[in-house]
């Protein structure tokens, strides 16, 4: 079986403050694009679980998320766990605060769960696909939708009326443990509106949901990276994005367009600047 494994935008990522269990209440609004994986899933003759993806350096076992995913899916059914062969072609930059891997792992709880004909609800598949990552229930069912919580708490709203995306992950990376062990320290300059955002997706307002795209963590980045983020937003911005974010803990910028002839035109200076540059449309 094939399955697409889309990646996620934060139009909003805020952080409402750390619980004693040690993780932080967040409250953001998620976004699928088009931009995606593609897993095949295979039954494999030797009874061995393996994951194989187009990049050398993710892990190819038990550490790979969709071979997690697969784990705790056997698990939750109180089956021994199968022969299976995972192939990812990767296409989303990781470690980039698009929850590659965690759409990875939900596609393969997808995929098992048409495989097995065991008629599992998307509410069902996001409570096993919680113990595999906090973004993981979301990115059993995508679209739209505001996550609270630790992202698993979910709420469906009205899809982001259609546009282009035009995103670009720099050439670092970002640890998420650091960012969000720094956040509590960090004094934020502001916060999302995030009923705003809500009241303008239900009005169907693109330019009103692209004005008040804004993301915390932005805040918390070193300088350094601050400053390439912000390079990358004003590009958007020039080339007439209706409004400019980083995604997740980064470092990943993106801007949304309604003319795809802006948009190409902001994909071709970006790439011009190093870093992965997509375009994409929303999904
Ligand atoms: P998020 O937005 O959920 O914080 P991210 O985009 O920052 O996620 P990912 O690319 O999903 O980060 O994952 C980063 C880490 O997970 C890397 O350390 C990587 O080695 C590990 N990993 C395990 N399995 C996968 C996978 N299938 N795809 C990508 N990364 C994976």
């Amino acid at each position: 079986m094939e399955v697409r494994a889309h990646a996620k935008l934060n139009l909003t990522l805020d952080v409402l403050g750390r619980r004693p269990d040690g993780y932080h209440d967040l409250r953001m609004v998620m976004q699928s694009v088009a931009l995606a994986d593609v897993l095949t899933l295979e039954e494999s003759g030797d009874g061995e679980l393996r994951v194989r993806t187009n990049l050398h350096f993710l892990p190819n076992n038990e550490k790979n998320l969709a071979a997690q995913a697969a784990l705790r899916w056997w698990e939750a059914r109180g089956q021994v766990p199968r022969g299976l062969e995972i192939t990812i072609e990767k296409s989303v930059p990781v470690c980039a605060g698009m929850a590659g891997g965690s759409s990875d792992a939900a596609a393969v709880l997808r995929a098992l769960n048409e495989l097995e004909g065991a008629g599992l609800s998307p509410a069902q598949l996001a409570r096993i696909g919680e113990r595999v990552g906090s973004d993981v229930p979301y990115c059993v069912t995508g679209g739209t939708a505001l996550a609270e919580g630790r992202g698993e708490v979910l709420t469906p709203l009205p899809p982001l009326p259609p546009c282009w995306v035009v995103l670009c992950k720099p050439e670092f990376s970002i640890s998420t443990p650091a960012l969000f062990a720094k956040i509590d320290s960090v004094k934020l300059r502001c916060r999302p509106d995030t009923q705003g955002v809500i009241a303008a997706l239900e009005a169907q307002d693109l330019v009103g949901v692209a004005r008040r795209m804004y993301n915390v963590f932005e805040d918390a980045l070193p300088e350094r990276q601050r400053s390439r983020v912000n390079d990358i937003k004003n590009v958007l911005i020039q080339c007439g994005a209706l409004g400019a974010s980083m995604s997740g803990t980064g470092p990943t910028a993106f801007g949304l367009f309604d003319s795809e002839a802006l948009a190409r035109e902001a994909q071709e200076r970006l790439t011009g600047v190093g870093g992965e540059v997509f375009l994409t449309r929303t999904v």
